[in-house]
């Protein structure tokens, strides 16, 4: 697990960014699976703002989203699809066809969950899956006590949860609460795993994820076994970790390798 203390929330999504931009280069058929809420927005901006600059080409890129409300009506504004497509798809080139959502209504959905696993299986696995995470720990809305090996599925969303996101809702309006998911093992399997968290509310989340033990009841803690993962935090979220200094130690010294171009 890579560390990264930013100052701003700004200079995460940019670096979030760069990345995502820096591997679309590479690799056209890029497969990025995406996280909604408020702290990836600020990433959206920049690859809309890269689109619009002409340097970003998504005719060919994938996408995974992490989650999705049941039974929302199609369209509905607090649903995840409507949320993409506002702040992201609309603005930029990629194809209705290459946009994938976990199934959230209808039936057979133990069915329709393997097959938007088999999805990704079949353009080659998420190349980068953005994360952010819930006060609970949470990662997508695998709520704490999540199997660390479970698959995309449907979750009962924990009432810490429903509270968090009661402010996006109508006074008197009933909020979702049971989700279609990726879970942890899905989101495991991805090749790189970029999360940023922002703000004093994820502090302990993000010190459980990064310092304490691996464990169920704190599912963003599973990450210590993912080979290719980068936290970017700024400084509210990273006030309650303990080795702080040691995680911008190590930044320096990567930086300096790459910078030699020895890594
Ligand atoms: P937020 O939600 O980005 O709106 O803080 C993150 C999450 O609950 O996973």
């Amino acid at each position: 697990m890579e560390i990264v203390l930013t100052e701003t929330a700004e200079k995460a999504a940019a670096l979030v960014a760069g990345e995502i931009l820096c591997q679309l280069a590479e690799k056209k058929s890029l497969v990025l699976g995406l996280a909604t809420g408020s702290t990836p927005i600020g990433v959206y901006r920049q690859l809309i703002d890269a689109h619009a600059r002409g340097e970003a080409d998504f005719s060919s890129m994938h996408t995974f989203n992490l989650d999705e409300y049941m039974d929302l009506p199609e369209g509905h504004e607090q649903s995840y699809r409507y949320f993409m497509d506002e702040h992201l798809f609309r603005h930029i080139n990629i194809p209705q066809g290459n946009i994938h959502f976990p199934p959230a209504s209808g039936n057979d959905l133990e069915k329709r969950c393997q097959a938007f696993e088999q999805g990704i299986r079949d353009v080659g696995g998420i190349d980068i899956q953005i994360l952010g995470i819930g006060s609970n720990g949470h990662i997508g809305f695998n709520e704490p006590t999540s199997s660390l090996m479970s698959r995309t599925r449907v979750k009962t969303l924990a009432q810490k949860t429903l509270r968090d996101n009661s402010r996006f809702y109508q006074p008197g309006e009933q909020p979702p609460e049971l989700a279609v998911t990726m879970g942890i093992g899905t989101i495991l399997d991805a090749k790189t795993i970029l999360l940023q968290a922002f703000g004093k509310k994820k502090a302990n989340a993000i010190q459980a994820t990064v310092e304490g033990p691996v464990s169920s009841f704190s599912p963003g803690s599973v990450l210590q076994l993912h080979a290719n993962t980068t936290l970017y935090l700024d400084p509210e979220s990273s006030s309650q970790l303990k080795m702080r200094e040691y995680y911008q130690d190590t930044r320096k010294h990567q930086d300096r390798l790459r910078q030699e171009g020895r890594l």
